[in-house]
């Protein structure tokens, strides 16, 4: 394994929530997003086009929409994860579909995971996130040292 340091840096009371839902789980997700809506108005919402675009008229609040997923929503998504412009990530993604844009899905879920962002990937975890007493603070979290990393490979 490349020799990875942590550190830590802090996740905003408000956060940016990127969601995405595979076509035969949108259903659930709007559900689940209009149960929830009281909560997520009071964050930043993301996802991608046609989720975006779903999930705008049923909540009737902002959503800042990526390009469609198969046309590289996952992969702008994980950029913005990289660059942490995203704190938290709920993706329905579908169990018993394939998907053309596998390696982009894969992409996605491996991204959240180096940044250690919370992420639900069902919605029973989704729950849990929004749930959390975590969701309206500011809290620490550990994140990969990248000025470290760097200056390692010097
Ligand atoms: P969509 O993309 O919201 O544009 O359908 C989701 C995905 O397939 O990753």
């Amino acid at each position: 394994m490349i020799g990875i340091t942590f550190t830590t840096a802090t996740l905003p009371a408000r956060k940016r929530i990127a969601l995405v839902a595979h076509d035969h789980c949108k259903g659930f997700l709007l559900d689940w997003a209009t149960r929830h809506r009281e909560q997520l108005a009071r964050h930043h919402l993301l996802a991608t086009g046609t989720t975006g675009k779903l999930l705008e008229k049923r909540l009737a609040l902002p959503i800042e929409s990526m390009l469609s997923g198969p046309l590289g929503g996952d992969q702008q998504l994980g950029a913005r994860i990289a660059e942490r412009t995203v704190d938290m990530l709920v993706f329905f993604w579908d169990p018993f579909e394939p998907q053309p844009h596998d390696p982009d899905i894969k992409a996605l879920l491996r991204v959240a995971a180096v940044w250690n962002i919370p992420m639900a990937t069902n919605e029973a975890t989704a729950g849990y996130l929004l749930a959390s007493a975590l969701l309206d603070q500011a809290h620490d979290y550990r994140i990969p040292d990248y000025d470290a990393y760097l200056n390692a490979r010097r």
